[in-house]
């Protein structure tokens, strides 16, 4: 249950100082996923975005920000009985796509999105490991209504609550299983 896998997140999860650059500390994930009960419970808990109180699934598609962001969400899709689609990096993707450019702390990033991924009309969740300064799940989101899509939630393992991301991802429902 979620209670576990918090749990699993405040033990496992280690804190890399000044990776990849000065000032940052790296949130590590790789632990949880190498402990079979900690990657079962956070899967089932992020999953859990994706149905309503009474256990229905309420969602069409599961998209995973890349890279860390594939390892979680291709299990939580299979989970909720839909597909799985990849939000991947510039230049990635072999067919057409739907591409946005945002910024980031230092200079820019470029998200792409298979046209064909996601159906208008399907409803999506978003899945990634840390939501930092929110520009990923904007960016996504975007991808996700440029398909015709509606981005219904937001399921991740870690909010830095400190970097307010809640400020720019607006009214998007956001579950983060632990906010430090
Ligand atoms: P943001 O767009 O700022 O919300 O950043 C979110 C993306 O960057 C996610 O895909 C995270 O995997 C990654 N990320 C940002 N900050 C960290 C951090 N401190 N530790 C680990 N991953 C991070």
């Amino acid at each position: 249950d979620r209670r576990t896998a918090q749990e699993a997140l405040e033990r496992l999860i280690v804190d890399v100082p000044d990776w990849p650059e000065p000032g940052v500390t790296f949130k590590d994930i790789t632990p949880v996923l190498a402990d079979h009960h900690a990657f079962s419970a956070i899967i089932t808990a992020l999953a859990a975005a994706g149905k309503d109180d009474h256990g229905n699934v309420v969602v069409d598609k599961v998209v995973g920000m890349e890279a860390r962001g594939f390892i979680l969400a291709a299990p939580v899709a299979l989970a909720l009985g839909v597909g799985f689609v990849p939000i991947r990096k510039a230049g990635k993707l072999p067919r057409e796509t739907h591409a946005v450019t945002y910024t980031l702390e230092y200079g820019e990033a470029t998200l792409e999105v298979h046209r064909d991924g996601i159906a208008p009309g399907e409803r999506v969740l978003m899945i990634d490991d840390v939501l930092a300064t929110g520009g990923t799940v904007v960016a996504t989101r975007q991808l996700i209504e440029a398909c015709g899509g509606t981005a219904t939630s937001c399921s991740v393992l870690l909010e830095l609550g400190f970097l307010e991301p809640r400020a720019v991802t607006g009214d998007l429902p956001i579950a983060s299983l632990l906010t430090v």
